[in-house]
């Protein structure tokens, strides 16, 4: 029976989205991939879901600010492995823009495991669902 929810579940993984102080413009690039048909994720077999606890994939903007830094962290424990971390946009990734700012500690990959990068200032949405798709191959090779 587990094998069978675990090949059930392989179908259909639920993404969870965290901002760890983006400018929101990767975050509008995102939302494109939750309504606008042409875009949405759903057709990959994935959906968003609203809590940590039940995501399967987490989908990480913004360079890591001081500010958000203990909620971001926190957020990220509470999901269950096994996890595929997906950095969307340049600011996880290095922090583009705001590197040198004495407000930023990323990049992201100082805190934990990035599987994916998605690079972009911002990342255009076909980026986005690719990276999606890749995520999706790395996670079912870990169930
Ligand atoms: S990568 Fe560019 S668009 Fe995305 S959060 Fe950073 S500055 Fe904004």
């Amino acid at each position: 029976m587990k094998t069978f929810l675990k090949k059930v579940a392989a179908q259909s993984p639920w993404l969870y989205r965290i901002n760890a102080g983006s400018c929101n413009g990767c975050d509008v690039e995102l939302a494109t991939t939750a309504c606008i048909s042409r875009y949405d994720v759903e057709r990959l077999g994935c959906k968003y879901c609203g809590s940590p606890k039940h995501a399967d994939i987490v989908l990480i903007t913004g360079p890591m600010t001081t500010r958000v830094k203990e909620k971001v962290l926190r957020l990220y424990a509470e999901i269950p492995d096994p996890k595929v971390t997906v950095a969307v946009g340049i600011c996880p990734i290095s922090c583009g823009v705001f590197r040198d700012s004495y407000a930023i500690e990323g990049p992201i990959d100082k805190y934990f495991p990035v599987d994916i990068n998605v690079p972009g200032c911002p990342p255009r949405p076909q980026a986005i669902i690719e990276g999606i798709a890749e995520a999706i191959s790395v996670w079912r090779t870990r169930l």
